[in-house]
């Protein structure tokens, strides 16, 4: 207890962003699922992120780093330690438009929704279809997300990242994009700041893609809490379509249940527990297995589980 005594008191006394105590992450998960956490901090910029990870470190206190929480399953028990959510207030941007191209260099918090309007607002293409991901920009990184085959790893110039406690700037090479992944899936790098790379385009253009990506996600996508796709695709095609020839969709555990519409999507119909996802999680995967002798490997992140 003396620990998180000593962590609390340097964390007042040095840290002057927003911070909370005791707060119910269900609040920012879009599948509405997540239990207490002890700490919660927003900050707004690298100077405030770098002195929390070195207390955490100080400290050897568990931490989780979150985005928007598009891409999470929380567990419901109470987390005793940070939760870092970068989502809020991490967020500061500049553009720079030179003949053809836009550079908008973007603190990792900020939502690709927003990206996506700064970009139409200055007619640039690369985030029309990237837009109605309803993730950040450093959570698009880890699994390099991607919407109508066009992945944010293609707009990546440079990263900049706290590598256990060192701040870095790594190229897209570097990065390793490569279909829902990239080297942030295996490493503990904190992303704090991305470089995208737009290319100029006529105005109705983008406008025409924008919409078309808008009124996609209105049409095809379910509408109840969730997380996106739960698996990755494996080799032999889409994950929800071996979930619905499986005869898995519409199944129930709890206040959870298989997307009708999208075998790939696990929705919180009502007030579903954390435990009752990770049931049809492990049903999924064990039929799956059964049917096509596949092991679906997880697109999600499962935390303080
Ligand atoms: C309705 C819906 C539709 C979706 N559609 C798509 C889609 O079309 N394509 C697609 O690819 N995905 C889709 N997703 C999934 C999700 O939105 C994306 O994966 C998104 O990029 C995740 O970003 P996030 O900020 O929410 O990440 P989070 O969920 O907050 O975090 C995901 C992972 O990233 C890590 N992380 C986040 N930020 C940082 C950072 N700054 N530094 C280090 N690690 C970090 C977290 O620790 C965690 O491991 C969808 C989700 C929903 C709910």
């Amino acid at each position: 207890m003396g620990k998180m005594i000593g962590f609390q008191n340097e964390l007042i006394e040095l840290y002057h962003g927003e911070l909370k105590t005791d707060y119910d992450i269900k609040r920012l998960t879009t599948w509405k699922i997540g239990g207490i956490c002890k700490y919660i901090a927003f900050p707004d910029n690298e100077a405030d992120l770098l002195i929390i990870l070195k207390l955490l470190k100080k400290y050897n206190v568990k931490y989780y780093i979150i985005g928007k929480a598009s891409n999470i399953l929380f567990g419901d028990q109470y987390f005793s330690g940070m939760v870092i959510y970068l989502g809020k207030n991490f967020t500061r941007y500049n553009i720079k438009t030179e003949n053809d191209i836009g550079i908008i260099k973007v603190l990792s918090g900020q939502s690709l929704n927003k990206i996506g309007k700064i970009a139409k607002e200055n007619s640039l293409s690369g985030m029309e279809y990237l837009s109605f991901i309803p993730g950040s920009v450093g959570g698009a990184l880890i699994t390099n997300a991607e919407a109508h085959k066009k992945s944010i790893g293609d707009l990546v110039v440079e990263v900049k990242i706290v590598d256990n406690g060192e701040v870095k700037v790594i190229t897209k090479e570097q990065c390793g994009f490569k279909y829902r992944s990239s080297i942030f899936e295996k490493n503990d790098f904190v992303i704090i700041e991305v470089t995208l790379q737009l290319k100029r385009d006529q105005q109705e253009d983008i406008d025409k893609r924008y919409e078309e990506a808008k009124l996609f996600r209105m049409e095809k996508q379910p509408k109840m809490p969730s997380a996106g796709s739960v698996f990755k695709n494996p080799d032999i095609g889409p994950a929800g379509l071996l979930i619905d020839q499986a005869g898995l969709k519409g199944l129930k555990v709890g206040g959870a249940v298989i997307s009708i519409v999208h075998g790939n999507f696990i929705l919180n119909e009502e007030l579903a527990a954390s435990a009752d996802v990770i049931q049809l999680i492990n049903i999924i995967r064990n039929k799956i297995n059964d049917y096509y002798s596949v092991n679906l490997e997880l697109e999600i992140k499962i935390f303080n589980n």
